[in-house]
């Protein structure tokens, strides 16, 4: 039942307890509206992988409250590296925990996404009990008078007042509300895996989010868990692909031959990484629109990007948030949700932009990058400017994001 008073509130049905569903059960129920999560897969399992959150997200889970126990499991990054990946010679370094905290005022974290998972299905669990619903698959969606019926995959029905789509690049309810589309392959396939950090001897990586950069290819570490972890992300290009995964795994023998050559820190770590997993990258072209009626998308539903500016958990979070905002400052759910789409819309495009721009400056050869090593040197400032915009969110004023 739809409440008015000096805020809106109802139920809401959230198809996906991935990173921004799970955001917006916890932003929604902040804000007086009961919330119901609806999860396909039978058990909540997450494939061993890290991420990277930077201030405009930390700043949305500290309003959430969850940031305390996200710090005990992370790991804060000291600096921001570019080197090269065959002599890894370092084309720059700069500070990032300092300038995250006086300049953001936020941290930046690397976390392991099971951890990130299960802090948030856990408060969930705590704030909520029985809000998360497993093996509940959404198939079809009917609008109603009052709001809209979801019928999962068992038959059963449900009634909600709101319904967001949460439920990732592969979509459900944008296919049913905006019609079926095919996702574009970028050309880029991902490997990614974990090891511990006492088996790489003298060949830990960098304390450091540290990319390594060469043609057709880059490769990212860091580490997790207090530095006891450590991440590898290798990027190639590839012509074809034929499908999107998140659970496709490959032989270390192909990833070492991708990065062969390269220096022993990204080498030992692919090769002491038990698992290695592959994922081919795709995108899709903006949509037209976000929401139509008491239905809504948020995070990869609506604007999948490329993981090259390590954004696109942190804008489905973003996303969350901003959502709660709209609907809390509204009396009726319909324009709340149009003026969410256009509080989020420009800058969720200006990072997807962003992120395919990085594979043209994370794919060149060594030469190409003696402007930046002498960027760097003359102006270390400069690298710290260029993310104000993206970090410096805030979380008190939902319109800032259009900057
Ligand atoms: P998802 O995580 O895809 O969650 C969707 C959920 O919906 C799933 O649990 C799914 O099972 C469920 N679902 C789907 N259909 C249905 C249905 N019909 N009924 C019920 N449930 C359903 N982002 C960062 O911010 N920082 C990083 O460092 C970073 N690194 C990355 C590295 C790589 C290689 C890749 C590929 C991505 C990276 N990302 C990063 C991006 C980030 O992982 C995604 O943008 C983020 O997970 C999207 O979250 P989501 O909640 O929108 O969707």
């Amino acid at each position: 039942m739809l409440r008015r008073g000096s805020a809106l509130s109802g139920h809401a049905i959230i198809c996906g307890a991935g990173i921004g569903g799970l955001s917006a059960a916890l932003a929604l129920h902040a804000r007086g509206w009961s919330v119901q999560v609806i999860e396909q897969a039978e058990e909540l399992r997450e494939v061993g992988a890290g991420l990277q959150l930077s201030p405009n997200a930390c700043k949305v889970l500290q309003a959430l409250d969850v940031l305390p126990e996200l710090d005990a499991l992370s790991f804060a990054p000291q600096a921001l590296e570019m080197r090269l990946g065959r002599s890894g010679q370092s084309i720059f370094r700069i500070a990032l925990q300092a300038p995250a905290a006086a300049r953001w005022n936020a941290p930046y974290l690397h976390l392991h996404r099971a951890d990130l998972l299960q802090v948030l299905t856990q408060s969930l669990m705590i704030r909520v009990p029985g809000a998360l619903r497993l093996n509940a698959r959404l198939e079809q969606l009917k609008h109603s008078a009052s709001g809209v019926e979801v019928k999962l995959s068992c038959g059963q029905r449900l009634h909600g007042d709101l319904l967001i789509g949460a439920d990732g690049i592969h979509s459900r309810v944008r296919e049913i509300l905006f019609g079926p589309d095919r996702p574009r392959f970028t050309g880029h396939v991902a490997w990614r895996a974990v090891a511990p950090v006492e088996a790489l001897g003298q060949h830990r990586p960098p304390p450091s989010a540290c990319v390594w950069t060469g043609p057709q290819r880059h490769a990212v570490t860091y580490r997790l868990r207090g530095g006891a972890l450590a991440n590898f992300v290798g990027v190639i290009e590839q012509a074809h692909w034929e499908r999107e995964s998140w659970h496709e795994q490959g032989p270390r023998e192909q990833v070492l031959a991708d990065f062969a050559g390269w220096h022993p820190i990204v080498t030992r770590l692919i090769e002491s990484a038990a698992v290695h997993h592959r994922w081919a990258l795709f995108d899709r072209p903006p949509l037209t629109s976000w929401q139509h009626r008491h239905c809504v998308l948020l995070g990869d539903a609506c604007h999948p990007m490329l993981p090259f500016m390590a954004q696109g958990a942190a804008m489905a979070i973003e996303d969350a948030w901003a959502l709660a905002s709209s609907l809390d400052a509204a009396a009726q759910i319909s324009p709340a949700l149009a003026r969410y789409e256009s509080w989020r819309k420009p800058r969720t495009s200006r990072v997807q932009a962003a992120s395919r721009a990085n594979a043209k400056v994370f794919h060149r050869p060594a030469p190409a990058y003696w402007p930046l090593w002498l960027l760097a040197r003359l102006w270390p400032d400069f690298f710290h400017r260029r993310q104000d915009w993206l970090y410096a969110y805030d979380v008190t004023d939902p319109t800032s994001e259009n900057t």
